[in-house]
């Protein structure tokens, strides 16, 4: 299948990657070139703008860093909406807020293109695997369409409904996260103050109701978990400053609904503390710095 993918970055490359190796032709636009060329060598096509990627695509797929960037790619003078043909199916992967990405789908709907919303999870390791978890959010007629291509990068591809339910299962989802990766560092930190050794204490909780992804499988204590970024000074896994956009979203969302989110505001104020620190760049565990003393 021909498909445009626009957006190369720490994800998007390696989803690139892996649908080149299941034998796609692809149309690939990014704004840095060196990846474009890095991409070329296996195989794909460097297009001139988002425009002409999609024009002559059996399918779109972009995933950008925000909101912003994914309107520009879509709705620009050389956006994919100006060059795609009608009927073609397209999905943006990127986290963004649901209702942007409603807004988008709903012009790309005026002119016979069914756009849907694709958030993953899994990370940059996932995605070089190709073990990706994504939440589609789209019709029927284009979730069937998607979910061939999508497994080729993902192991669960999961219908969560109408445009913009991808999007509202992601922010929810990582707006959890954000909050129970704090409890963690609370009570690891609580203990360690108290005197119980760490390793005892996570395997209690492990074993107990506390037990959760934060404290079984990326505890954000050093030396629990062996392969958590806890593990290797908090290194290589999801930054803090994108569990802040995150929660960013999730925050906005819910005030666009009147709804509460008393524990998801005071997370990201703590994630905004720590990227105020200097340590955006940590993974986002790292947040249990700020109830220890320093080394
Ligand atoms: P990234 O910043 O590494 O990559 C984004 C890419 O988009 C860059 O290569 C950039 O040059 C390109 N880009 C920006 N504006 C563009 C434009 N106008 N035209 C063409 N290309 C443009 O980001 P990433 O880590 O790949 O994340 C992408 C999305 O996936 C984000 O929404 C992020 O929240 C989400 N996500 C990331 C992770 C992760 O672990 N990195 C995990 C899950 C979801």
């Amino acid at each position: 299948m021909r498909i445009a993918f626009v957006g190369l970055g720490n994800m998007g490359a390696p989803m690139a990657r892996n649908l080149i190796k299941a034998g796609h032709s692809l149309n690939l636009f990014d704004l840095n070139t060196t990846i474009l060329a890095e991409l070329a060598e296996l195989g794909g096509h460097i297009s001139d703008s988002p425009r002409d990627a999609a024009s002559n695509a059996e399918l779109v797929i972009t995933m950008l860093p925000a909101a912003a960037h994914v309107r520009s790619v879509y709705l620009g003078e050389n956006g994919v909406l100006a060059g795609v043909r009608a009927g073609t199916p397209v999905v943006d992967c990127s986290t963004i807020d649901p209702q942007t990405a409603r807004e988008v789908s709903a012009a790309a709907a005026r002119q016979g293109v069914d756009m849907g919303d694709a958030p993953v999870s899994g990370g940059t390791g996932g995605a070089a695997a190709g073990t990706l978890t994504f939440m589609v959010g789209g019709s029927e007629a284009l979730f069937a369409t998607l979910q061939p291509v999508l497994a080729q990068m993902g192991r669960n591809i999961v219908h969560c409904g109408e445009v913009g339910t991808g999007q509202i299962a992601k922010i929810c989802n990582n707006l959890l996260l954000g909050i129970s990766m704090v409890g963690v560092s609370e009570a690891m930190a609580l203990g360690n103050a108290l005197g119980i050794d760490t390793k005892v204490l996570a395997g209690i909780i492990n074993s107990s109701t506390g037990r959760c992804w934060s404290s079984d499988t990326y505890n954000p204590w050093p030396g629990i978990i062996e392969t958590a970024p806890a593990s290797r000074g908090y290194t290589g896994g999801f930054g803090a400053e994108l569990m802040l956009k995150d929660l960013g979203l999730a925050t906005e969302a819910a005030k666009q609904a009147h709804q509460p989110v008393i524990l998801g505001a005071v997370a990201q104020q703590l994630y905004q503390a720590m990227s105020l620190r200097g340590d955006g760049g940590k993974d986002f565990s790292a947040i249990v710095e700020g109830y220890r003393k320093p080394e």
